[in-house]
């Protein structure tokens, strides 16, 4: 029963633990999952955002290339054309400045107040301009003004009627718009955004570092042998900074040919998860060890329970040993060790009712021992006492079925109860015993035969039949007695059977 209880403790304490596990486990994986999932997002909208950018200053370079190619550049132009670029890119924010130039590399109008000077016909986006008939957007490259700030181009040609190249148009892209935008975002201590040329050219990374801005990524094994290759994708790595594991994102623009990577830390993706886990776990270790105190205090009061189950039923055998051994001797003579009166009555009268439900019948042999008084009176009264107990010792085995009993009825008399029993086989019976108690031999110088002798007294009755009389038990007895009487009056050492009474009372 303890054991069971240990076991079944156990096993529930493994469950939970197992269960708890399985939750955390599958927790973890949907933690990654989910963050995997937003990287992708965010890498999807920071390409799209990337792509608006670039193609916002590219639709105010088309315009101007419409207009120059429409209405040139003249000295009344040139004014008006200042103006609509300083409007425009005030109006932009990612445009830190337009500028025109014409075929020979020259300035001709900017945005600036202070018009730009010097010749631009060494840059290789003018010399691509110049050198190929297409007339759409040219990125790069990543420039360094004299302030120090970094800018990106874009460009495009304006040309002659005819098709003559006549110029170049080029807008200035502030990399810090990006910087400041990708500040925005939420990617915890250890992760990282970065915005890239497809030339592996570095323009923005996160942590921001201006040694990092036009570093070349094409060694880095993230950009070699997956960025190149696809155009998004999500991969996780160890990092080659710090050697722990990322979760990466990256996507080129659609329109320009630039990319963006994001990465975060997976350790920091899992810190809330860590700790939602740990609370778990220790909400469920509190549990385990309420439901061992719990568990505990029951077994001791389970084990308390079977001791005094056991000593109670020690007790209760004890008593019951006890009460039989009363009952015995409730039920026992204590001299003769034979059944008391008492006990002959319950007898008598269980078997009377057996018979009378049988339809059965049930004799009586009653004995009394011829001239005890005198025995008595000669030899002692303990010596009458052990005359008694022998002649009870020799009765004892009288008894031959169940049901049948032997017990002293008072004084020196004694019955023998015989269920079942005809009238002759209970005089048999009794003649038996009256010959067996003269075989005792036990001298009695005032009787007749100088030996003790009894007289018996024998009585059958048929409850059933007793039609007229009484019907009651008392009436067997009664009915033996008479016959003593009768076995008495012819001379003891004899046996009488109730049957005799009449014919002994006919013949007086
Ligand atoms: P009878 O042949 O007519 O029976 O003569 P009796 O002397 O036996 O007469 P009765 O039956 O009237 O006497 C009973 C005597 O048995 C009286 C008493 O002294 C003796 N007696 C009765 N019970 C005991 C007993 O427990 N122990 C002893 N030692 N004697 C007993
Ligand atoms: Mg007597
Ligand atoms: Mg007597």
């Amino acid at each position: 029963m303890v054991f069971r209880a240990k076991v079944f403790f156990f096993i529930v304490c493994v469950s939970l633990l197992a269960v708890s596990s399985w939750q955390a486990w599958k927790a973890r994986e949907e933690h990654i999952n989910d963050s995997e999932t937003n990287i992708v997002n965010m890498a999807r909208a920071l390409a799209q955002h990337g792509d608006d950018t670039f193609k916002a200053a590219d639709i105010i370079l088309s315009g101007v290339v419409e207009r120059l190619e429409a209405d040139g550049v003249d000295d009344v132009q040139k004014p008006r054309l200042h103006k609509l670029l300083q409007k425009r890119v005030s109006e932009v924010s990612q445009l830190a400045g337009v500028f025109i130039l014409d075929a020979d590399g020259n300035p001709v109008v900017d945005s600036s107040d202070t018009p730009f000077s010097g010749n631009i016909s060494d840059r290789n986006y003018f010399q691509y301009h110049r050198d190929h008939k297409d007339r759409g957007p040219y990125i790069g490259p990543l420039i360094k003004n004299p302030a120090g700030a970094w800018r990106l181009t874009v460009s495009r040609r304006f040309d002659y009627p005819d098709g003559r190249f006549r110029g170049v148009v080029l807008a200035a892209i502030d990399i810090d718009y990006f910087r400041n935008f990708y500040s925005t975002f939420k990617i915890g201590d250890n992760g990282l955004i970065i915005l890239g040329l497809n030339d592996g050219t570095l323009l923005v990374r996160r942590p921001f570092f201006d040694k990092y801005v036009g570093y070349n990524l094409s060694k880095v094994p993230i950009f070699r042998d997956y960025v190149t290759k696809n155009h998004h994708g999500t991969h996780t790595a160890p990092s080659t900074v710090d050697g722990k594991d990322r979760i990466n994102a990256y996507r080129h623009f659609n329109q320009f040919p630039l990319f963006v990577a994001i990465a975060l830390s997976k350790e920091e993706v899992l810190d809330s998860w860590v700790e939602d886990t740990l609370h778990h776990t220790a909400a469920i270790l509190l549990l385990i060890v309420i439901l061992a105190l719990l568990g505990n205090w029951l077994l001791r009061q389970i084990k308390l329970r079977l001791e005094t189950e056991a000593e109670l039923r020690v007790a209760r055998d004890n008593l019951d040993q006890l009460n039989r051994h009363l009952q015995n001797l409730a039920l026992e003579d204590g001299l003769t060790g034979l059944a008391n009166r008492r006990h002959f009555d319950i007898a008598l009268s269980q078997e009377f009712a057996r018979a009378l439900r049988n339809k059965d019948s049930v004799a009586l042999i009653m004995l009394d021992v011829d001239w005890f008084k005198q025995y008595n009176d000669i030899y002692g009264h303990r010596a009458g006492d052990d005359c008694l107990r022998r002649i009870a010792a020799l009765l004892r085995q009288v008894p031959q079925r169940t049901g049948d009993l032997v017990a002293r009825y008072g004084g020196e008399e004694l019955v023998v109860l015989l269920p079942q029993t005809t009238l002759e086989s209970a005089a048999l019976i009794a003649e038996r015993i009256r010959a067996d108690i003269v075989a005792l031999d036990i001298l009695h110088a005032a009787s007749p035969l100088t030996i003790v002798t009894v007289s018996a007294g024998v009585a059958m009755i048929e409850p059933s039949q007793e039609s007229g009389k009484s019907g009651e038990p008392e009436e067997l007895v009664e009915e033996a007695d008479r016959a003593l009487y009768v076995a008495k009056a012819r001379g003891r050492n004899c046996v009488a059977r109730h049957d005799d009474v009449k014919i002994d009372s006919a013949f007086p």
